[in-house]
């Protein structure tokens, strides 16, 4: 069969439920009806907020992936459907450059008529992820603007480790309200201190929402990757091995030799060497020759 008739075979036409509720569905919907043909649909009442939230004040259990999968696990629970999409989002430092702040999307897709289950990712450091500690609203609106407000929303505390609902106002997008909910946090403050922090929710967040998108783009990749041997969908690369040769010394480097794809259906596996298109590390990256 044909790359095309397998997809269409498995996903054409069919309800995909999607486990969310902070207006992802704008940037996933059109990637899969027009890709796979699944037709998405967002359920009334579904609150992904009880798998955590960014706020602090529903703590996340487990990992991202398992986050995801818990998300769309509990919409297909509910739903009485077979495929269901979820997306989970993590933020925090640059893994490797500490000030830098750092976006992680992935989106998940659960298949049960087909025992399907496969991953997107993206990341980024362009992100309006952000907190300051302020004393009065000429400051908070400083911090509002320098963070993307308007387009990006606010959320005011009345201190950075509150979790109560009512001593957090989330989603300001004017500076009206901005200005009624610092000076509500100013009041109820011990310290005459609030703590503000970038509304991570996607759709407070464009720049979430672009990095949402790209994962569903990277999902849509690794399913329309099908294994050469048994066209299933989902042959993507499951390890890396590090070792191109420096050009001077050839001696290993970091840098990848080869990527290694896998079947989670048959098992087939490949290896694609020199997957970056070089076949000797320049010696920058040699600990040898660049010490
Ligand atoms: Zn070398
Ligand atoms: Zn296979």
């Amino acid at each position: 069969m044909e790359q095309e008739e397998v997809l269409q075979s498995l996903f054409k036409n069919r309800t995909g439920i999607l486990a969310t509720m902070h207006k992802k569905e704008e940037v996933i919907s059109p990637i899969l009806e027009k890709e796979l043909g699944i037709k998405t649909v967002v359920p009334k009442g579904f609150n992904s907020d009880k798998y955590g939230t960014f706020t602090g004040d529903v703590d996340r259990i487990g990992g991202q992936f398992e986050a995801a999968r818990r998300k769309a696990e509990g919409a297909l629970a509910l739903y009485n459907e077979s495929l269901a999409i979820a997306s989970e989002g993590t933020f925090g430092p640059h893994p490797h450059i500490p000030f830098i702040p750092f976006n992680r999307e992935v989106v998940l897709l659960i298949d049960k008529e087909n025992d399907i289950e496969i991953s997107g990712m993206a990341a980024t450091t362009e992100t309006d992820f952000k907190h300051k500690r302020v004393k009065n609203f000429t400051d908070a609106y400083e911090f509002a603007l320098s963070a993307g407000f308007p387009e990006t929303g606010i959320v005011v505390k009345v201190s950075e480790h509150s979790k109560d609902p009512n001593e957090m106002i989330k989603g300001i997008t004017t500076k009206e309200n901005l200005e009624k909910a610092v000076l509500y946090a100013l009041e109820e403050s011990a310290d005459n201190e609030i703590f503000l922090e970038t509304d991570m929710r996607a759709l407070y967040n464009p720049k979430r929402m672009k990095n949402i998108e790209a994962a569903t783009r990277d999902l849509v990749k690794n399913i329309t990757s099908l294994c050469p041997s048994c066209q299933w969908p989902g042959f993507k690369i499951t390890d890396r091995t590090k070792g191109l040769p420096c050009k001077w010394c050839k001696k290993p480097t970091q840098l990848t030799l080869s990527y290694h794809y896998n079947c989670s259906k048959c098992g087939y596996s490949e290896e694609e060497k020199y997957p970056e298109g070089i076949k000797e590390a320049d010696p920058g990256n040699c600990q040898y020759c660049n010490p």
